[in-house]
């Protein structure tokens, strides 16, 4: 079968030929449909230092998709050849006291699909059945295939109560333009949301986003003052990864303000711990999605309105992935989609 691959220890990825992966007794075989690209694939596609410490040559990479079930282990129960599926890319070990615990998303022993296992950047993928999600009818491929980056959002944005309140997003990527749209949909008032890229801010307004304010040109506390905000935000939702966007947002918040972080900063991150202290605040880590709450809240989501289709900006034929690669490099993108049935 067809699949995108790291074929060599150097920035690129390679289309190349390998074996349709063998089915497990308890696993799903999923003929692939629409693949989107992740910041994730963008690093392993630069071969900055955390792939090459953590990603194996070769290596089919890919973990946002949308396919259809068409064989199954003889041990799967709840599923059928003809399934329309999205599934959680990070596979548990199912033994450890959290998962043990219905906790999976806690798990200590997590595989990454197309990070540490073959992806989906392939005809086929896969994965075990418990972690595939059946997609409702009204819920196309293409959106369906930008699930996992979408989890993140839901997951985070729903971490805290957000009806009535201030929400400041730090970072106007993908996630984060997802996350602003969950917050105004779930009855958040102001929805701020900062970064230095005007394609992604002016995207983020058009998702819902109260202000996109590019800091490099404007002022936050100007923002605020405009909008009558006389404490500061009640949640905070850090995605840039950025150092100087987390000080920044722990400086805006209001007294027992409460932020859930997403953004992985580069390397160990100093930051003025009298903020959170004397401010009373709560910080809470985020690593991907709830399995599976998240996943249903997320078809919910969608299902009650939610419209996620100005997010998909581009898409190509497999054989244009460097196409995608690039549109994704150039950061003029929300998501990209690759189509793998044309
Ligand atoms: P992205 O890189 O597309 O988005 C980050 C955005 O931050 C970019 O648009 C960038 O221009 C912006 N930015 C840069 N400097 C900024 C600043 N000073 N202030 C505000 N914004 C600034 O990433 P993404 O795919 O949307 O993911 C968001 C973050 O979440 C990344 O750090 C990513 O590594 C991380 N992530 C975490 C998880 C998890 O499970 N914790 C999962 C996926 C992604
Ligand atoms: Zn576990």
């Amino acid at each position: 079968m067809k699949a995108l691959a790291k074929l060599k220890s150097e920035p690129g990825i390679w289309m190349t030929e390998v074996p349709i992966p063998e089915v497990g007794h308890n696993d799903l075989l999923i003929k692939i449909h629409k693949t989107a690209i992740c910041g994730t694939d963008l690093h392993i596609y630069k071969w900055d230092e955390w792939s090459q410490n953590t990603i194996p040559v070769p290596m089919v990479v890919g973990h946002e998709y949308a396919g259809e079930v068409v064989a199954m282990g003889q041990e799967v129960a709840g599923f059928s050849v003809g399934d329309r599926v999205s599934g959680e890319g990070h596979i548990t070990c199912g033994h450890c006291r959290n998962c043990r615990a219905g906790r999976r998303h806690l798990c200590r022993n997590t595989y990454g699909v197309g990070v540490n296992r073959a992806g989906a950047f392939a005809e086929y993928l896969v994965i075990p059945a418990y972690n595939a999600f059946k997609l409702p009818d009204d819920v196309s491929d293409d959106l369906a295939s930008i699930f996992d980056p979408f989890g993140n959002a839901v997951h985070t944005a729903l971490s805290f109560d957000l009806v009535g309140e201030d929400v400041l997003i730090t970072g106007a990527g993908p996630i984060g333009i997802m996350a602003a749209a969950v917050a105004r949909h779930c009855g958040a008032r102001y929805v701020v949301i900062t970064d230095v890229n005007q394609y992604r801010l002016d995207l983020a307004l058009a998702m819902g986003a109260t202000r996109a304010v590019n800091i490099g040109e404007q002022a936050l506390d100007d923002v605020m003052t405009d909008l009558g905000m006389t404490e500061g935000f009640d949640v905070g939702m850090e995605m840039s990864g950025v150092p100087s966007a987390f000080s920044d947002m722990l400086d805006k918040m209001n007294h027992g303000g409460k932020i859930a972080l997403l953004g992985i900063p580069p390397s160990t991150m100093a930051i003025d711990w009298n903020q959170v202290i004397f401010k009373g605040l709560v910080i809470k880590g985020i690593y991907g999605r709830e399995m599976f709450e998240t996943w249903y809240k997320m078809a919910s989501l969608v299902q009650s309105g939610l419209d996620l289709e100005p997010m998909l900006t581009h898409e190509y034929a497999v054989h244009d992935f460097q196409k995608g690669f690039d549109a994704m490099l150039s950061g003029q993108c929300g998501k990209v989609i690759l189509n793998w049935t044309s």
